[in-house]
Formats: structure tokens, C-alpha cells, sequence
């Protein structure tokens, strides 16, 4: 739809944050999402700066009938952060963070980035379950769900979200608590971008750190079998506290390796206990596992997925990391096109796993995260790294559980991909859809539809 000037106009005076054109000079760098791959152009990008500006830009989109696309840290990879000929709500200029430290409680506006979310909390020793790369949003890994470092001892991110405030469809602004709009904070907690758009999120705290244990042992490629026979093993027998992860990745000296991350969010002497059959087994070429801050840790894989690459990935879960799953990755990995491309074994477990799959809407409470990555720097190359990640895919859908985390559905994953994301929980989703959002406004995303339309 083409916008007159007056239309702008008008947004302009009800909207007091920035609004961006196509004539605006800052346009091309606005419209960027983390994933080069996605190349889209949207009508106008609005940077609201208050909950009355969100509003406006509800209000504006419903009334010129423009999609709406609602960006937190940019980094959905399929690009659900952008659109064409629509209207992005970009939150980059509301990234406050707020702790209170003796009620153990934080509230984050949607545009502030775990990096910043960690800062202020670790200030006062505090933290929850956060994205595994410091630069990665707050608002769009929490409605997904949210594994990591901290989640065995914490539960997911979603285990720890306490409430959120919401602009729905209609302009309203809406708290979701466990006594206010108990359903819609139900559905946040996995249901992704439907419901509404999300200006504040409430998080429950941990004493956390300064120093935890931490960091990775990487081991030649030639060993990588083992290696993940060993974490496969060694995580069975692990505390819950512990989390650790396995990656077919390639070192920055070229050569591919396999390794294992851990974090031990506890006492030290006891997580160097607990960590070091992990140090013992066999020779590895980098061991830096040990105390550090906790604010290291979620540095450490900052360089592994820099943003503007092209990327192409594709999810699973597998209950274990059985030895079929192993002869599949090894093989995989050995011919992948890319060095900067990776697999990676996150599990879901400790108190992630104790939550019943229905208890939020984030349903997969169990067994490894698998993530297919591709990630290149010459369009040129495509073709395949694209097909070697749907290669490597379909040979290990014999020996998947089920599943896939609705955060890392890619572009192309269709409506059945999008049912299996929410499992058992899609049901009441519809429902909760069809209360808070029956006209479908917030369709771009891992879209549940409403019932009337169904
Ligand atoms: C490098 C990298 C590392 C990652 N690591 C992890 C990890 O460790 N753990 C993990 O669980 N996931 C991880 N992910 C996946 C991550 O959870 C998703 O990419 C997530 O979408 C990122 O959120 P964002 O706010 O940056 O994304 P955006 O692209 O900004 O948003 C994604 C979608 O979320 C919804 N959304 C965003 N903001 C709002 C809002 N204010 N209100 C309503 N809906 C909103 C919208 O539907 C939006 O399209 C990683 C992704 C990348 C690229």
C-alpha cells in the first residue's frame, strides 16, 4: 500500500519516536536484520520510544491495513523482525533495564540485548536464563522459550518470565501476569510474537556469579565420535546445574574440531569437581574450562556467529546423542562448505526439564536441541550451504524425537513445521489467538491462527 505524505504525517504526530522511510537516509542500515539472507523493504520503520508511541503504530497499521512486523534484537532467522511494504515496530531506542535487586526482579524493554540485560543484573550479582550470544534480543528469545547457560539450575527463560505488558491489536495496553491475563502470559511463554506487542518484560532473578565455571574444550576432528560418546555419557550422570554443550565447529586456525562448552553456576571447588572428567578425557588442543565471570561466558561465542553472514539453518530435538546421531554429524560436518558453519548439542535439562510440557507454551522439555548452521560470506555460495544444511537434515530425521524450537524455524519451514514447534500446546494457543488477536494483525511470525480462520 502506498502511503501518502499526510498519512506519515499524521503517525508523525502521535508517534513522538522516529519514524523511517525509504527517502530516509538511514533507511538501508534500518531495514537490516542479523541474517543477510533476508532482504526486505519495508514501507516505514517506526522506533517508538513509550508505550503511547507502540500504540500508534498498532493503531496506523491496523487503519492503512500494513503488516506489522515487531523487531527486538533483529535476530530471528528466518527475518521475522522485517517485512515488505509494511510497518516494522522496532524497538531499538527502548532497551532500559531495571533491577530490583532485594525483590530479585528485573524489567526490560523489548529492545535491550542480553549483553545489556547481563550487565545491569550482574551489577548486583544477579542473573537469569539468557541467549547464549550477548548480542541476541531479549523479547524474541524469551517468547520463544529460551535455553541457556543458566536453564538446568534456573529453568528457560520462560520459566523465569514473572509478568509482561502488552499493546494488543486494538491499542490496548494489557498486563499478563500469573493474576492478571493469566492465559496470555501462558501463551508469551513460547507462543512467540501472536498475541500482542510486548513493551515490557518482568524476569525473575538469581545470585548468580561473579564467577562461575566456565569456557570449552576443543578437541582435533579426528576425534569427534568420541568425543560426543563421551558427552553423551557424561551428561546423563551430570548435576543439573551443569549444562553442557557439544559443537562440530572449525577452529579459527582452519582446522575443524569438536567441542565441549560447560557452565557451572555454583560453588567452584565443587563445579571443578563436576567438570573435571570433562578436562581428563582424552587429549584435547584447548582446554580453558575454569572459573571466570559469568559475563565471560556469554561472551565467549560472540565471534562464532557474527551478525551480517548469510545463514540457512534448520532444527531438531534428538532424545540422545545415540551413535547414529553421531555417524550422521561426523559425516555431515567432514564435507560442510563453510568454516564459519557449525552443529550444535544444547541440552534441555535440570529444572528445564522438570516443567511439564503444557505448563507454558514452550512444550520441548526434554533431550538435545540439534542446530543445523550454516553461515557463509559470498552470496555466490548459496546453493550449497544451503543444501548441505537440508542434506544433513533429512539424513538425521530417522533418528530425531520430534520437535523443533519454534525460535530457530527458518523462512521456508511451513505450516506443519510451525504445528510440530508448538506441539501439544497449539490447541490452546488458537484459542488464546482467537481472544487477543482474532483478526490475525500479528501474523508475522511462527504464525498460530486464530480459530474463526482456521
Ligand atoms: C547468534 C544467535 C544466537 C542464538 N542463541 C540462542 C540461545 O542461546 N538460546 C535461545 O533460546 N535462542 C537462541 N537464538 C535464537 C533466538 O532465540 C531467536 O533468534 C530470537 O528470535 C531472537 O530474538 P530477537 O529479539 O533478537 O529477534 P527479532 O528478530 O527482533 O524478533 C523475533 C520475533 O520475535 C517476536 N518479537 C520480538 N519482539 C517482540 C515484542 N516486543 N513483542 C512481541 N513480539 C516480539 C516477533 O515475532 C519477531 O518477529 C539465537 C539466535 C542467533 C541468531
Amino acid at each position: 500500500m502506498l502511503l501518502t505524505g499526510e498519512a506519515l504525517q499524521k503517525l508523525r504526530r502521535s508517534h513522538r519516536g522516529d519514524v523511517i522511510t525509504p527517502e530516509d537516509e538511514r533507511y538501508d542500515q534500518a531495514r537490516r536484520v542479523w541474517n543477510a539472507m533476508i532482504d526486505k523493504r519495508p514501507a516505514l520503520i517506526a522506533r517508538p520510544r513509550t508505550a503511547d508511541d507502540v500504540r500508534a503504530a498498532v493503531l496506523f497499521a491496523r487503519e492503512h491495513a500494513l503488516p506489522v512486523a515487531i523487531r527486538g534484537g533483529a535476530h530471528s532467522i528466518a527475518g521475522r523482525g522485517t517485512c515488505d511494504e509494511g510497518i516494522v515496530i522496532d524497538f531499538a531506542d527502548m532497551k532500559a533495564v531495571r533491577v530490583d535487586a532485594p525483590a530479585r526482579i528485573a524489567t526490560a524493554e523489548p529492545g535491550a540485548r542480553w549483553q545489556e540485560f547481563d550487565r545491569e543484573t550482574q551489577a548486583h550479582g544477579l542473573a537469569t536464563t539468557g541467549g547464549t550470544v550477548g548480542d541476541t534480543g531479549i523479547a524474541g528469545l524469551t517468547l520463544g522459550g529460551g535455553f541457556g547457560w543458566l536453564e538446568g539450575k534456573f529453568g528457560m527463560t520462560v520459566d523465569n518470565l514473572l509478568g509482561a505488558e502488552v499493546v494488543l491489536a486494538t491499542g490496548e495496553r494489557v498486563r499478563a501476569t500469573d493474576t492478571e491475563n493469566a492465559d496470555l502470559l501462558w501463551a508469551l511463554r513460547g507462543g512467540g510474537g501472536n498475541f500482542g506487542v510486548v513493551i515490557s518484560f518482568t524476569y525473575r532473578l538469581h545470585e548468580v556469579g561473579p564467577a562461575i565455571i566456565g569456557g570449552l574444550v576443543v578437541h582435533p576432528f579426528a576425534r569427534a565420535a568420541e568425543v560426543l560418546t563421551f558427552y553423551n555419557a557424561f551428561m546423563k550422570t551430570a548435576p543439573d546445574e551443569l549444562v553442557g554443550a557439544a559443537v562440530l565447529m572449525t577452529a579459527p586456525d582452519g582446522q575443524k574440531a569438536c567441542g565441549i562448552a560447560v557452565t557451572y553456576p555454583g560453588d567452584l571447588a565443587e563445579g571443578e569437581r563436576i567438570v573435571a572428567p570433562i578436562k581428563q578425557f582424552g587429549l584435547p588442543v584447548l582446554d580453558v574450562i575454569g572459573p571466570m565471570p559469568y559475563l565471560a561466558q556469554q561472551a565467549m561465542l560472540e565471534q562464532a556467529m557474527p551478525p551480517n553472514l548469510l545463514n540457512y539453518w534448520k532444527a531438531e530435538f534428538v532424545s540422545e546423542i545415540s551413535d547414529d546421531v553421531i555417524a550422521v554429524a561426523v559425516d555431515a560436518y567432514s564435507r560442510v562448505p563453510s568454516p564459519i558453519s557449525s552443529m550444535l548439542f544444547f541440552p534441555i535439562r535440570g529444572a528445564a526439564s522438570r516443567v511439564q510440557p503444557t505448563a507454558t507454551a514452550f512444550p520441548h522439555r526434554s533431550g538435545y536441541h540439534l542446530g543445523i548452521y550454516s553461515l557463509w560470506n559470498d552470496r555466490a555460495q548459496n546453493a550449497p550451504n544451503i543444501e548441505w544444511v537440508r542434506e544433513t537434515w533429512t539424513r538425521m530425521q530417522p533418528h530425531v524425537s520430534g520437535g523443533v524450537y519454534v525460535n530457530e524455524l527458518g523462512e521456508d519451514d511451513g505450516a506443519d513445521r510451525v504445528a510440530v514447534a508448538y506441539g501439544p500446546n497449539y490447541e490452546r494457543l488458537a484459542r488464546i489467538k482467537t481472544k487477543y488477536d482474532p483478526e490475525n494483525l500479528f501474523c508475522l511470525n511462527a504464525n498460530i491462527l486464530p480459530m474463526a480462520a482456521t
